[in-house]
């Protein structure tokens, strides 16, 4: 008899968060991916993340494969998201982040096109993402690069995006990084729309100082 499957309300709440991602038009097809950090009472932190190459619909909870931080599959039986390195590297230099969300939304691609970050113009950007969205440099997708260089772009922000392909929101929880994604993509429209006016304004230095300490307060207000 096989194995009882393991984490499947976590591998459940993975799999709702990448058909969110569809239906909110973040992602096309078997685009993007979602991964959960899996605490254990002991033992080192597993990861549980969309499979590679699937439609979302045409799968079930236990499709989601559970994976260790050194890539291994720990519990599933379909192979990990292409951009598996990206998630653990963001989970191994983030203590705080509990969920990664990678997206292809139409605005912040434009931008990662033009390798154009996104400025601090939005209080709610700076308090919900602790500030303006920088480009990582260009890495091939699945690479070691392009999992470094989003770490590196990310720093202690909660999204990033990525030259030439899409972009990353982390939370410490699945809703909060999908927040993020949703977020980057919007502040990714607004600052668009705002560049053809030509008249782009960005927040004082003084109110991205209060709107990011909106940011760090519900940050440690998280970690009490
Ligand atoms: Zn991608």
């Amino acid at each position: 008899m096989a194995a009882k499957a393991t984490w499947l309300i976590e591998r459940s709440l993975v799999l709702e968060a990448a058909l969110k991602l569809v239906e909110k038009g973040l992602v096309l097809g078997k685009a993007g991916n979602v991964s959960q950090r899996l605490k254990q009472p002991s033992g080192p932190d597993l990861l549980v993340i969309t499979p590679t190459s699937r439609y979302y619909d045409s799968l079930a909870p236990e499709d989601m494969p559970v994976v260790d931080l050194d890539s291994r599959v720990v519990d599933g039986v379909l192979a990990p998201s292409s951009e598996l390195k990206l998630h653990i590297a963001i989970y191994k230099a983030r203590e705080d982040v509990g969920a990664v969300v990678h997206t292809h939304s139409i605005h912040a691609s434009a931008l990662a096109v033009a390798h154009l970050g996104i400025p601090a113009v939005l209080e709610e950007e700076v308090a919900l993402l602790g500030g303006g969205i920088n480009v990582a440099e260009y890495g091939a997708s699945g690479s070691d690069e392009l999992a470094n260089n989003a770490v590196d772009a990310l720093r202690d922000n909660d999204g990033v995006i990525l030259a030439n392909h899409g972009a990353v929101g982390v939370g410490r929880t699945l809703r909060g990084a999908l927040d993020a994604a949703e977020l980057i993509e919007k502040a990714a429209e607004v600052y668009l729309l705002a560049r053809t006016t030509g008249s782009v304004k960005l927040l004082s230095v003084q109110s991205v100082a209060a709107a990011r300490e909106v940011f760090r307060h519900s940050k440690r207000s998280r970690e009490a």
